[in-house]
């Protein structure tokens, strides 16, 4: 296609785009190539050194996806699928991370990313129709359309423990792993978090570590991955009908094709439960125990807690400590309303004689000194901290972009400040032409978030392209429909448990962060028929100019 409007200048130290991107993950690399295929100009600014985003940054021991590959992958062109092949059912971070290289090689994206340079501010300039991004360099870009494409889980949490600082030894977060190797062998090793990262990296610390200390402060549910290759039937499906398989996950709940389970759980026997659940553990597939059960198990509290007692039979099973099994069995949240985590070994890890378990709901930390932990009960003398201590989820990426200056002088600080608002999760009333790439309000995390990815950026840069045919210039929500929308959130909400659980989805793990489900709840499917809906009856929710 050839580029119509392209009016990539620079002027000064200023580029001119039609569009600016931030980030070059998943979401902001599919951008770059939808937007050029479209005829728009575009730069993509990146803090890392490279692309990959999640992938880039996240290079500690364990690191994989827990939707299987076959399905976190783009589908966008058919080409791309058949030029490339996963190794493993869940692939290892540095196998996702050459995947996200390959992508950029095959569509020659570098030469349009910034890399290393990264947005601190962003201002609507009404008079002129554009944004007017500034960088931590000497450069700015101004652009008609900035599109944020920053990610979910790319802005880690900083430590909310005293004397982080004062520490002697060597400190490491997995979300900021360091690229050369880390040596864990022969050393004395303290873990905060177990959270996914934390689940993953812990049995592969353990097996080289002296002595592992896992610091736990809220356990949480985890299946084994089962990993090796794709499992056969589900290759079969994809391979015997791949623009069929694509297509069914585009609708799906999750963003992975599994059909809507119809058996409530009172309807099942104990011992067509139990058979159900044993099939489902033996899987390995994390979207599968979350849909495929029993049709009450996400929306019903007795349901849900059928399935979550059988998993914490699990756990006592596996851990030979009682005490050390008890602290890992969650009974705090209904199963699926906190990110259930899966896992190579983790539970079996506490069986180790190296690894020890501190519950700090029992003892919590009251400092970090020269040579280690304390808490209120003891000390650990350590070689070596690692925070796997997660994410400030969601809006944290996007809020670190400060100030965001929208119409009249419009900050979103102040806007968000109880709380994210969105119309779609893809703008932000008072923000024209800002895009958000898997905001809040999108299903995003509760999706396989390639699926997301692929929609919100399909359905952006259509978009774009229709406003250029019809001659506008400004896009921009309206405060009634962005209402509607969190009204239409929260109605979600109720009817599923997330409500019911304190967690990173609902801002809970930030000090002082404002409180609500963030992701939209509905689902994959319901949400692409609102978002073709909108554009069905003339941009309902939405004023162009
Ligand atoms: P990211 O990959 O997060 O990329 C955003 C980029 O924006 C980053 O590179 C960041 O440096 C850059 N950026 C942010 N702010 C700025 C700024 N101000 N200036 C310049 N650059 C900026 N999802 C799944 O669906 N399935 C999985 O199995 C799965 N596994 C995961 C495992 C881990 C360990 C983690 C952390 C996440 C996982 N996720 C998974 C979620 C994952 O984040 C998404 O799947 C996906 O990679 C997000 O892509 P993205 O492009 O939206 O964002």
């Amino acid at each position: 296609v050839a580029a119509r409007s392209s009016e990539s200048t620079n002027s000064g130290t200023t580029q001119q785009v039609d569009v600016a991107v931030v980030g070059a993950g998943f979401a902001g690399l599919y951008l770059l190539h939808r937007l050029r295929k479209a005829g728009f100009s575009a730069v993509v600014i990146e803090e890392a050194g490279d692309v990959g985003g999640t992938w880039y940054w996240n290079r500690y021991p364990g690191a994989r996806c827990d939707i299987q590959t076959i399905d976190y992958s783009y589908t966008f062109d058919p080409e791309l699928e058949s030029a490339w092949q996963w190794s493993e059912k869940y692939a290892t971070q540095p196998e996702i991370l050459r995947y996200l290289g390959f992508v950029a090689d095959r569509y020659d994206l570098r030469r349009d990313i910034r890399f290393r340079t990264k947005v601190t501010a962003a201002n609507w300039d009404q008079s002129a129709e554009r944004w007017q991004l500034t960088t931590d360099n000497d450069t700015s870009i101004s652009c008609r359309y900035y599109i944020m494409a920053t990610g979910c889980l790319s802005a880690p949490k900083p430590p909310e423990i005293d004397g982080v600082k004062d520490f002697k030894g060597e400190i490491y977060f997995t979300g900021r792993w360091p690229h050369d190797e880390v040596k864990l062998a022969g050393k004395r090793i303290a873990v905060i978090g177990t959270g996914s990262s934390g689940i993953q990296s812990i049995p592969l610390i353990a097996e080289q570590a002296e002595h592992l200390t896992v610091f736990q402060r809220t356990p949480n549910f985890a299946m084994p991955a089962h990993n090796g290759a794709a499992p056969a039937d589900r290759l079969a499906m994809l391979e015997g009908d791949r623009a069929g398989y694509r297509e069914q996950a585009r609708w799906s709940l999750a963003g992975v094709p599994y059909p809507q389970q119809m058996a409530v759980s009172w309807q099942l026997s104990d011992a067509e439960r139990r058979e159900r659940f044993e099939q489902a553990w033996a899987t390995g597939d994390l979207v599968y125990i979350l849909t495929q059960l029993w049709a009450d198990q996400g929306v019903d509290v007795d349901g849900n807690a059928l399935l979550a007692d059988l998993i914490r039979e699990k756990i006592r099973t596996i851990v030979k400590d009682p005490e050390t099994a008890e602290a890992l069995t969650p009974h705090d949240h209904p199963f699926g309303a906190k990110r259930p985590c899966l896992d190579t070994n983790y539970y079996a890890t506490y069986n180790r004689s190296n690894v020890t378990l501190v519950n700090l709901r029992q003892e919590p930390i009251t400092e970090i000194t020269a040579s280690g932990i304390t808490t209120d009960k003891r000390t650990f003398d350590v070689d070596m901290i690692v925070f796997a201590t997660g994410f400030d989820a969601m809006t944290g990426a996007i809020r670190a972009v400060h100030p965001i200056t929208g119409r009249d002088g419009k900050s979103l600080s102040d806007v968000w400040a109880d709380g994210p608002q969105t119309y779609l999760g893809l703008t932000v009333a008072g923000f024209p032409n800002l895009f958000m790439i898997t905001g809040p309000g999108s299903p995003s995390v509760l999706s396989n978030m390639t699926v997301s990815i692929e929609q919100h950026v399909d359905w952006v840069v259509d978009r774009l392209a229709a406003m250029r045919e019809a001659g506008f210039t400004t896009i921009d929500a309206t405060e009634t429909a962005q209402a509607g929308w969190a009204r239409h959130m929260a109605d979600c909400s109720m009817i599923t448990l997330h409500r019911l659980a304190n967690t990173w989805y609902t801002g809970a793990n930030v000090p002082g962060k404002a409180q609500g489900v963030m992701p939209y709840t509905g689902g994959v499917g319901p949400y692409r028929s609102i978002c073709n809906e909108v554009v069905g009856r003339g941009m309902l929710g939405f004023r162009l100019s």
